[in-house]
């Protein structure tokens, strides 16, 4: 079998909002077409017509290869020597950053088309499996602009979260720092008083997660601030500082009552590896496309549970990702909670309506994915739709 063809999808929400912290108003869409008629498909969490031009882009030499060119006429089984080709052929503009985030949705289509041509499900490929179900988390973020609004509904969102069978929520709190989101603007008391409510909606038996979207100034900040957070019974704080500030990380990490998570941003092992033994986090947390894909996000996942770190990947993306998700997490003994945006309590249309055959929890669990890839498909109108939006606004 060969590749044929690599399409991207650019894919833009109506009426996005620049001041919102949510990159699920955009999305590029990768599908790899091969001479047997199989396709895979991937996505990836970055600007997506920066992923575009990441693979279509021709390169001149050979340390800076296009990914796109150096996958027509390979063989799309051997999934793991395409990731190591891909990386090193494009390493001179790569190594990190977008081209390893579009390398990302590309690796996710391959293990999707790998699973289709062996007929087995992603995780069957990616190992043996640790678990009969996953356990998703409900990421919850109002979309509104004043502070009471914000705190009501995130818990009347975390009661509806719980209602609906989750077992964990998380609250994004961001009132301060250079993500508040939606422009608000709040002391750091008021996100006490949110998680009170939250934990407090939730009742005892729920996991409650905090993310804080890198909002404390310096560690000092963010060490008084979640001392007061400590009855709360957090499950992890994330992304407390700057992913630069490692040496902050390594403070926060070792004085924090609460366990700290970070690297939704970071990509490949190489950076994760510094945040895990520079930063001294507790809970790691790959984003599937944007660390390198499946192969890539499976070997944070292994290096951390060497150094005895949890796993709970970063995801803000569609069905898609949520598949790759729970394909890792089957095999990921040291994963306890994949995030998960609910389709129903999601602002983003494009969240909603992009796949068909979503995964689907059952009782506060997703049962194992059965179908062979990653066993998702796309809503061919949503895509048309989607794609003609950001058509139109590139002009
Ligand atoms: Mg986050």
């Amino acid at each position: 079998m060969r590749i044929t063809a690599v399409d991207c999808h650019v894919l833009v929400q109506p009426a996005f909002d620049t001041t919102a912290a949510s990159s699920a108003q955009d999305d590029i869409v990768v599908e790899i077409h091969t001479d047997e008629g199989i396709t895979g498909i991937g996505e990836t969490d970055v600007n997506p017509w920066i992923a575009r031009a990441c693979i279509e882009a021709p390169g001149t030499h050979n340390m800076g290869l296009g990914l796109r060119e150096m996958l027509i006429g390979a063989d799309p089984l051997d999934v793991e020597g395409l990731w190591q080709r891909l990386y090193v052929g494009s390493a001179m503009n790569g190594r990190r950053g977008a081209v390893v985030n579009a390398i990302g949705a590309l690796d996710m289509a391959l293990h999707d088309l790998r699973g289709k041509a062996l007929g087995k499900p992603c995780h069957a490929l990616l190992g043996t499996a640790c678990r009969e179900s996953i356990t998703p988390y409900a990421s919850l973020q109002p979309e509104v602009d004043n502070f009471e609004d914000y705190r009501d509904s995130m818990i009347d969102w975390a009661r509806r979260a719980v209602a609906a069978g989750f077992r964990a929520v998380k609250a994004e709190v961001t009132l301060e720092g250079p993500y508040a989101h939606n422009g608000l603007r709040e002391p750091w008391e008021r996100s006490t008083e949110v998680l009170a409510g939250v934990r407090g909606a939730v009742g005892p038996d729920v996991a409650v997660l905090v993310d804080v979207q890198y909002a404390f100034p310096d560690a000092d900040t963010a060490l008084r601030v979640i001392a007061d957070w400590r009855d709360f019974d957090l499950y992890f704080v994330e992304t407390p500082l700057w992913p630069d500030d490692l040496e902050g990380y390594a403070k926060v990490s070792a004085r924090s009552p609460i366990p700290i998570a970070a690297g939704e941003w970071l990509t490949t092992r190489f950076e994760l590896l510094d945040l895990m033994d520079r930063g001294g986090v507790q809970v790691v947390q790959p984003d599937i496309g944007r660390v390198g894909g499946l192969t890539e996000a499976l070997r944070v996942c292994e290096l951390a549970g060497e150094r005895g770190l949890r796993i709970v990947p970063h995801l803000w993306k569609t069905g898609i990702s949520i598949a790759a998700a729970a394909h890792l997490a089957a095999v990921t003994p040291n994963c306890d909670y994949i995030e998960f945006l609910p389709s129903d309590l999601s602002a983003s249309g494009l969240r909603k309506d992009l796949t068909s055959d979503e995964l689907e929890m059952v009782d506060g669990v997703i049962p194992l994915p059965q179908r062979p890839g990653l066993g998702i498909e796309l809503d061919r109108d949503a895509l048309e739709r989607y794609a003609a939006e950001a058509a139109a606004l590139a002009g």
